[in-house]
């Protein structure tokens, strides 16, 4: 009997463990091993975005040697990280900042912990039922560094620099990615944006707190998905560079091509660690260099978006039990899809493009609805519930200026 409940248990946890990582372990390119070493220590800021796939990991290098940790990957990275950490000459961590308890951030964190013991261990008062939970807890615990729970006015021990959180600010959530501890570094004029997987509660959250929410630098949210970096948050911190980590064909579609335009829209240049291997940022306190694995040390210009409405755009097919509409783009520029309209006639319903859509030049995007809709490149999500009738609905497609451009 012993043996049939565990049995039966097993796949449960299993199962509400991948509920809970929301966003895993899938696919993962391989750590560089040729990212830049440490060379400015003594007079400069590091903040190394390491290449751990899906996942994140964040190494700060603070001039006077003092280290800090910002997640750790997924499990299967916690050795990598820790030979990257041994590459750049650290001896000791100061402190670990776990964001939330999500795999992909927390999952390395314990082999990385057993390598180097921190001084501090900053996280969010969030909990999970999983066995990488327990095995992070465990490491903290056993290592004997001082627990700090992070949330928004609490400040980083460490010097040289200025750590402050600015997030969580509320003590519950629904989605564990909005426990995320946001931490926002300073040295001199430069600083960093740290996100973890905070997303658009959490982000108008720390709108409405009145906190200073400048930055230098953005590390994306939540891997580019959509459900983070609204353009009312991207505004405000008005970063010159942003970073997103992100594992090559994930299977979220991170980055969401809805944030890679509001961030193309603003202006702001990006570095992908899925594109650019491990990168590293370095600052004097006034300006801020980037190096990646891949020797590149420009980042991929902000393509301009064309606000042309052309004639070529049409609703190529609706399926309708599968809850599908495909427009298509068939000119040779992008259309700013904007403020545009998808309407199913019968059901009477409407579906309002959000700011910063685009269809490239010949390309395709997907508005789909339904139990099974997930976003994703190409992919917008309208609702999770059925739109439209089987036994027939019209779809129309009207232009900002609500004219008709295309029925089907
Ligand atoms: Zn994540």
């Amino acid at each position: 009997m012993f043996f049939h409940k565990r049995l039966f248990i097993l796949p449960l946890i299993i199962l509400s463990f991948f509920l809970l990582t929301g966003c895993g372990s899938i696919e993962k390119t391989t750590t560089s091993s040729t990212a830049p070493t440490q060379t400015d220590k003594g007079s400069h800021l590091q903040v190394h975005f390491l290449n751990v796939g899906q996942a994140d990991s964040i190494l700060v290098i603070v001039p006077n040697g003092q280290t800090i940790l910002i997640d750790g990957g997924n499990g299967s990275d916690g050795s990598e990280v820790v030979n990257y950490l041994k590459s750049q000459g650290v001896k000791e961590l100061t402190a670990i900042v776990a964001t939330h308890p999500h795999e992909d951030h927390i999952g390395g964190l314990d082999t990385i912990i057993q390598s180097y013991p921190p001084k501090q261990v900053y996280m969010p008062n969030a909990t999970s039922t999983t066995k990488t939970f327990e095995d992070f807890i465990k490491a903290v615990n056993a290592s004997g560094a001082k627990k700090i729970r992070a949330k928004t006015g609490v400040k980083l021990d460490v010097s040289e620099i200025s750590g402050l959180f600015l997030a969580p600010n509320s003590d519950q959530y629904e989605d564990l990615n909005n426990y995320s501890a946001v931490l926002k570094i300073t040295f001199g004029k430069v600083s960093f944006m740290l996100t973890g997987d905070a997303e658009a509660v959490s982000e108008a959250e720390m709108l409405k707190s009145g906190q200073d929410l400048q930055a230098t630098v953005l590390k994306v949210g939540h891997h580019g998905s959509s459900s983070s970096t609204t353009s009312a948050f991207l505004n405000a911190i008005s970063p010159k560079y942003s970073v997103i980590s992100v594992g090559l064909d994930n299977d979220y579609g991170h980055p969401t091509q809805v944030t890679l335009n509001r961030l193309t829209k603003a202006g702001v240049p990006v570095y992908r660690t899925d594109q650019d291997g491990t990168i590293v940022a370095t600052s004097d306190g006034d300006t801020v260099k980037f190096t990646t694995s891949s020797s590149s040390t420009s980042p991929k210009p902000a393509q301009p978006i064309p606000t042309i409405a052309t004639g070529s755009l049409a609703i190529s097919t609706i399926d309708l039990s599968g809850e599908v509409v495909t427009i298509l783009n068939s000119s040779d520029q992008a259309v700013n899809l904007t403020g545009w309209k998808l309407v199913s006639e019968v059901g009477n319903q409407t579906y309002t493009f959000p700011a910063g859509t685009t269809i490239l030049a010949s390309e395709t995007l997907k508005v789909i609805s339904g139990g099974n809709a997930q976003s994703g490149s190409g992919v917008l999500v309208w609702t999770d519930s059925n739109i439209w009738n089987n036994d027939g609905d019209p779809g129309a497609l009207y232009n900002v200026e609500g004219q008709m451009v295309s029925r089907k």
